[in-house]
Parts: structure tokens; sequence; C-alpha cells
């Protein structure tokens, strides 16, 4: 790292709070060394309050790009200069990049997600969807999905306060990608559910049931599963939930949370060198 370091190397970092915990440092680092690229990504814990004078700083230090993360996505979609489209009906960034002082805010969650399934050989378009959630990961897929010419996403959320969002969600994909037909409808409607998912080629849980410590949750009633049924998790931990081994079980294709993480940091490397993130090669170095 020393021999890394030098007068020129460029800043890059993540804000919110807390951060001590992220894996995004040694991914990023990682990858810049790997790659010959003079920069070094750091964590930095601030407030909401704080995040003004992070943008003069990133505007201050040039900084190339970054990320934010809980609690500052939303003032961050205030504060950069433009938004991705998904940002925009989002109103959140979860990345920025800055070309020679203008900072676009982009949110990578739901590209990541559904690069990964495309990794997985599920293409999006034309497709129907069902989608357990309303929170951040949940609208961030849901609008991806839209964008990417999803014939139909059918939101299912138990009625707390994030029903309302999932509301909103509809009303503004109603404007911006109307051909993607948008339903909202309470979790606890065990039949509509079931209704749902047999007329649908995807259901995704995008809540935090089945993450540690409700690991032993599943939202989907394993008698829905059917061979031709992509069955695909937002938590990544554990790796396999007991909804994704109850889809393997019944001979779905089930794609777990963690790939949709490592997706989000090759979009958002892309984004920072335009390049391809060394994600093999990472991996082989972490275990
Ligand atoms: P959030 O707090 O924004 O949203 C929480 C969601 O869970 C809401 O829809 C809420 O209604 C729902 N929920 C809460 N209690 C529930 C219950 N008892 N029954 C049914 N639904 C319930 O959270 P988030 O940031 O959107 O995260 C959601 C999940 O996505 C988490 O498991 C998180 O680990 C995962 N996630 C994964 C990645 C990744 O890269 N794989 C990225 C972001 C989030």
């Amino acid at each position: 790292m020393e021999k890394r370091i030098s007068g020129h190397t460029g800043l890059m970092a993540l804000f919110g709070s807390p951060v001590g915990h992220s894996g995004s440092p040694a991914m990023y680092n990682f990858s810049f060394q790997h790659d010959g690229l003079d920069y070094a990504y750091l964590a930095f814990d601030v407030t909401v309050e704080q995040m003004p004078k992070v943008f003069e700083a990133i505007r201050l230090f040039k900084m190339r790009g970054g990320n934010f993360t809980m609690p500052c996505k939303n003032i961050a979609a205030e504060l950069v200069d433009k938004l991705s489209p998904a940002a925009e009906i989002i109103g959140a960034c979860n990345t920025f990049v800055n070309d020679d002082g203008v900072i676009t805010g982009h949110i990578t969650d739901g590209i990541g997600f559904v690069n990964n399934l495309a990794l997985n050989g599920f293409d999006v378009k034309g497709k129907k969807a069902v989608i357990l959630g309303a929170g951040g990961a949940a609208t961030a897929i849901q609008v991806q999905f839209a964008l990417d010419g999803a014939k139909e996403v059918h939101i299912f959320n138990i009625k707390d306060e994030f029903y309302a969002r999932a509301e909103g969600t509809k009303e503004k994909l109603a404007q911006k990608c109307p051909d993607c037909l948008v339903t909202v409808d309470d979790l606890d409607d065990k039949e509509k559910l079931a209704e749902a998912v047999k007329d649908c080629d995807i259901v995704i849980n995008a809540t935090i049931m089945g993450m540690k410590p409700y690991d032993d949750v599943t939202l989907i009633d394993k008698s829905l599963f059917r061979k031709d049924l992509v069955v695909a998790d937002t938590v990544y931990n554990p790796e396999k939930t007991k909804m994704i081994l109850e889809a393997e079980e019944a001979g779905c294709k089930a794609i777990g949370g963690v790939g949709m993480l490592q997706q989000q940091g090759v979009v958002n490397y892309e984004l920072f060198v335009g390049k391809k993130m060394p994600l093999d090669e990472y991996n082989k170095f972490q275990a």
C-alpha cells in the first residue's frame, strides 16, 4: 500500500453511518491495486446534516466517485447535479460519479440485481414479476424492472409504514413506464399472492424476512413453487435462505442475494473507472 499511495492518488469514499462494517473499501482498493489504478477508497461516518459539507469536500478534493449508504441516500439525491433515470424516480442515490465537476447520482441496487439475473440466464424484458417488499432494495428492483421492459410488476407488502411507498412507486411508474402494469396488494392477502405467483415468471423476496434473525421465515408457501418459476432473494445472510432452499428442492431456478451484492460493485466500478471489476480475482483473494 505504501508503494501505491502517492501525491497523485485520487480519493474515492463511502459516506453514511454506520460504515465501519462495509466491505466496499477492501473490494475497491483490491481492484484498484489489481488494475494499477491510482485511487484509494475510504469510508467516512457522516450524518445527514453533514452532507452539504460532504459535497463541498467531494468538489474540493475532486473526488472521482464514491458511494452513499443509509441514512444519506435521499439527501445525496438532492445535492448532486444530475440523476440517473432510476435515481430520479426513486429520489435516492447510492453512487456518484464526478465528471470534471459535474456530479451524477446513480442508484445501482436494482441494476446489480437485474444484471445478476441476466448472469443466471433470466432477462426481465416482457416478464411478469411478483416482488415482496417496498423498502430500499425492493423499490430499486421494482423501478429497474419497469425501466428494463418488464411487462408486469406485482408488489406485495404488509400494511406497515412502507405500504404507502409501494403506492407511490406505482404512481411514479404509471407516468414514467406506462407499458409496465404495476399493482400493489397486502402481503397478508394469501389468496391474491397465490394467484399472482401462479401467473408470474419470477418471484422476488426484497423484505428483511429470511435474513438473520428471521432465517426460519419464508413468505412464499412452497406449494406455489413450480419448475418453470424463477425464485430470487435479496437476502445474502444466510447465503441460502429458507425460501431459496425450498425453491431448489422444488426444482426452480433459485438465485440468492450474494450475486446482487457483488454485481452492484461491478456496476459501480465500471461507473468509476470504465473497467470491469476483477471480481473473480477478488473472490479468490478473499477465500
Ligand atoms: P428496508 O428497511 O428499506 O425495507 C424493509 C422491508 O421489509 C419493507 O418492505 C417491510 O415492509 C418489510 N418487512 C418488515 N417486516 C416484515 C414482516 N414481518 N413481514 C413481511 N415484510 C416485512 O430494507 P432494505 O434496505 O430494502 O433491505 C431489504 C432486504 O434486502 C434485506 O434483507 C437486505 O439484506 C437486502 N438487501 C440486499 C442487498 C444485496 O446487495 N443483496 C442490497 C440491499 C438490501
